[in-house]
């Protein structure tokens, strides 16, 4: 039988009535003849909601109950959409992670995929099962302890779930109806891309698109997984949405094809650091080891042997970084006179892999900002994009402006 993935998120499975009309796209699916392979999200806010109580009741958590506290949202979701499909006559079954078991490392809160084995699930489609409904997020670390996959993380196990089954497309049922050359949220002039590079997705996903995690766009480029973005709301015709695909199969783009944003951003300066050999390695050795994710870097002129080192993280993580680098500080590894963060900016990037043959994108995207007024804090370029960290406050009128500038609106 041929087999598809189908993966329902957050607002496509948040009541009821979503679920069965999530599960009818299934039963159509399921009535050209395809097994298919369900991924199910957390009710929309949910997640948030567990994520919430885990905050306020400890900070600086282990993540190891973390997980075991934020996974719980799926497990629900997987038994109410194996009840619906079985009401609607359809056989179903639904696996938590750990049943499957969808193995991960050790990593909690961000663990990555190691295996998926095949048999158990491939045995009850033998068996008449049609519909294998499977709770996105989790996993299971090697102890035997549940994981999950950060947030947005059922993307990532429905890719997976289509590489490890040799799935003829996985399907990601959203809210939007594609993927767009920014969020939609934002302007109205955001445009549907038929199809988008796989290099330009993770782009966009790595920067704070958040319509795909980057992790699963990475796996679906590794094992060329037909990737498609679809809305749940509409009815659906064999060409809908937008195809992730390689940038062969793309005839025509323009040099930036999309803004993205992230709001949760903060900048982190250390005031006042022996500008030494090693001193990187001091700072940002510690950060990594507390599970800090810097992002962009910026040292200082030094001046009578002495700098001021600059660096971006999530915002969520300001406290974390601050108790490592306290800590190194104590322990006489770095001295600094002062740990400043600033928790409202935000970063806004173009990505276009058109930049990698054109100039000039740089200076236009400083010049649109210029005229908006807007200041750059951190500016950090990549092969295929720029991005901006600004004062969260610009971050809708930076992310418009460029929009307009690039003229996104407007196909090749
Ligand atoms: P789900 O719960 O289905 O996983 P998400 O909220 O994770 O949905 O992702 C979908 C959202 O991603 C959209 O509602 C949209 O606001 C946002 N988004 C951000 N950037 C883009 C983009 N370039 N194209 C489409 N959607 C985007
Ligand atoms: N429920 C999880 C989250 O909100 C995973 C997902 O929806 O992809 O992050
Ligand atoms: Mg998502």
């Amino acid at each position: 039988m041929p087999l598809l993935v189908m993966k329902f998120g957050g607002t496509s499975v948040a009541n009821i009535d979503r679920i069965r009309r999530a599960a009818k796209r299934v039963g159509v699916e399921v009535a050209k003849g395809y097994d298919v392979i369900v991924i199910v999200s957390a009710m929309a806010g949910r997640t948030n909601e567990l994520v919430g109580w885990v905050d306020e009741i400890s900070p600086l958590y282990d993540a190891r109950e973390y997980d075991a506290v934020v996974s719980s949202g799926e497990a629900v979701t997987a038994g109410l959409m194996a009840l619906t499909l079985q009401e609607m006559d359809i056989p179903a079954r639904s696996w938590q992670g750990w049943q499957v078991p969808l193995k991960t490392n050790s990593s909690h809160s961000a663990a990555r995929i190691e295996e998926i084995p095949t048999d158990n699930i491939n045995a009850k489609f033998g068996e008449g099962m049609q519909v294998a409904v499977v709770a996105g997020f989790q996993g299971v670390s090697p102890e035997g302890r549940i994981t999950t996959l950060g947030r947005g993380g059922s993307d990532t196990t429905a890719v997976a779930f289509a590489a490890a089954f040799g799935a003829e497309r996985c399907d990601i049922y959203t809210d939007v109806d594609g993927v767009y050359t920014t969020d939609p949220r934002i302007t109205d002039k955001a445009r549907k891309l038929d199809k988008i590079a796989f290099e330009e997705m993770l782009e966009l996903a790595s920067l704070g698109a958040k319509v795909l995690q980057t992790r699963s766009v990475e796996l679906a480029m590794r094992y060329n997984v037909r990737l498609r973005v679809l809305s749940s709301f509409e009815e659906q015709s064999d060409d809908a949405g937008t195809l992730v695909c390689a940038e062969e199969e793309i005839m025509e783009s323009n040099v930036v094809n999309g803004i993205a944003y992230s709001r949760d951003e903060a900048k982190m300066t250390l005031i006042s650091v022996a500008d030494r050999p090693g001193i990187a390695a001091a700072i940002f050795g510690p950060l990594s080891n507390a599970g800090v994710n810097v992002d962009m870097i910026i040292q200082n002129i030094s001046e009578e042997g002495r700098t001021d080192m600059t660096f971006s993280c999530p915002v969520d993580q300001v406290a974390r970084a601050e108790k490592a680098l306290k800590g190194a500080k104590e322990k006489g590894e770095i001295n600094f006179h002062d740990l400043v963060a600033d928790t409202n900016v935000a970063k806004v990037s173009a990505v276009g892999i058109g930049m990698r043959s054109q100039s000039g994108v740089a200076a236009k995207m400083f010049q649109t900002l210029r005229d908006e007024g807007i200041n750059i804090k951190v500016i950090s370029t990549s092969e295929i994009k720029i991005s901006v960290l600004i004062d969260r406050k610009y971050m809708e009128l930076a992310v418009q402006s460029l929009h307009d500038a690039f003229e996104l609106d407007k196909s090749a």
